[in-house]
């Protein structure tokens, strides 16, 4: 299971619901994992209005699945949602449809160390229509994937590329949603940073080009002369929910956490004179990663002695702790499905 690759084996059921005008969300339901069948005239195809999230079940030693902090992802994708003119899903059903896909399913979940079921909750328009305007039908979908360790040879510091032509979202667009747009845009800076060794880009806001916003897909955190500075949610910034879980564990722990805009140019100089600490993304596939170098203008930047800090590491264990229903989760962010 270690090596299983990503989002590639799916379980074996999938829920599926069907908006209209006139039934509004009507007939969930729970069936073989399977194709879908669609127009090619679907609005999806052509303008995107796609929404999704991403959350994981695990097994805990004693075999209980659980998840972590659902009703957030529910919440956010019905944030998404409202963004992309998609009606919003009732948040009672679709926790219902996940807990129950999840449960029959849990024989899929594995059990090696460090593996999860990848759950993907998403909508797509269906509308069989060329016009730009939003669709008058949906389908929301859930399905499954178990995955490996992200880990495989342990926690390790990676190497990010900041990027400063390409931008991901800016304020006013779709930046804070998780819809497929944002995703197809972010494609291109990433394979341009693998091709140099890099395996993640640091996003810079669109207008100033100066802001740090995020790094690939995950939220990122900085330690800067004892204190965490994460840039703020202005719009462009997607609102992570192991961002918000490690903000709250921070405090907990007596660390004065800034959130603000910040600058590339603060973190470089932080970087070289020393007072850089740690540095690290947040995300729920690799929950916390270390970063060990940031590349700016074909400059490379060490940080942290290119080894995993203790505030990351002491986050990574904590989150995956409670996660996997191994450290006591005084904070009731985890849900029992069985
Ligand atoms: C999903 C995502 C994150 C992380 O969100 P989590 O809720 O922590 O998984 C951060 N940035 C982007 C762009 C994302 O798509």
């Amino acid at each position: 299971m270690d090596n299983i690759p990503f989002g590639k084996h799916f379980s074996d059921h999938m829920f599926l619901m069907n908006y209209d005008i006139d039934k509004g969300w009507h007939d969930a339901r729970i069936v073989p994992f399977g194709d879908l069948i669609l127009s090619p005239a679907s609005m999806v195809f052509h303008y995107a209005q796609e929404i999704f999230e991403g959350l994981k079940a695990y097994r805990s030693e004693n075999g209980e699945i659980l998840l972590f902090r659902p009703e957030e992802n529910i919440r956010r994708m019905n944030s998404s949602a409202e963004r992309l003119c998609i009606p919003q899903i009732p948040e009672d059903i679709f926790l219902e449809g996940l807990k129950q896909l999840v449960e029959l399913d849990r024989s899929w979940v594995p059990s090696e160390p460090d593996t999860s079921l990848y759950i993907r909750p998403f909508v797509i328009a269906t509308d069989d229509h060329l016009g730009v305007n939003a669709s008058l039908s949906y389908l929301f979908a859930i399905i499954t994937a178990p995955v490996g360790s992200y880990y495989p040879e342990g926690l390790n510091p990676v190497r990010i590329m900041i990027e400063s032509g390409d931008v991901r979202a800016v304020r006013g667009g779709t930046g804070h949603t998780k819809c497929g747009g944002n995703y197809a845009a972010s494609i291109r800076a990433g394979k341009r940073a693998e091709e140099q060794g890099y395996s993640q880009v640091l996003w810079l806001d669109g207008i100033t080009r100066r802001n740090i916003e995020e790094v690939g897909a995950m939220n990122v955190m900085f330690k800067i002369s004892g204190k965490i500075i994460t840039p703020a949610l202005t719009g462009s910034v997607l609102p992570g929910i192991t961002r918000k879980s490690a903000i709250e564990l921070l405090k907990s722990w007596g660390y004065e956490v800034i959130e603000r805009d910040f600058t590339v140019d603060e973190l470089i100089a932080a970087a070289d004179d020393g007072s850089l600490e740690e540095a690290w993304g947040t995300g729920t596939a690799a929950v916390v990663s270390p970063i060990g170098e940031i590349n700016f203008n074909g400059i490379k930047h060490e940080i942290g002695g290119f080894k995993i800090g203790e505030v990351t590491q002491k986050l990574y264990d904590c989150l995956t702790g409670i996660q996997w229903g191994k450290v006591k989760d005084s904070f009731g962010w985890t849900l029992r499905v069985c």
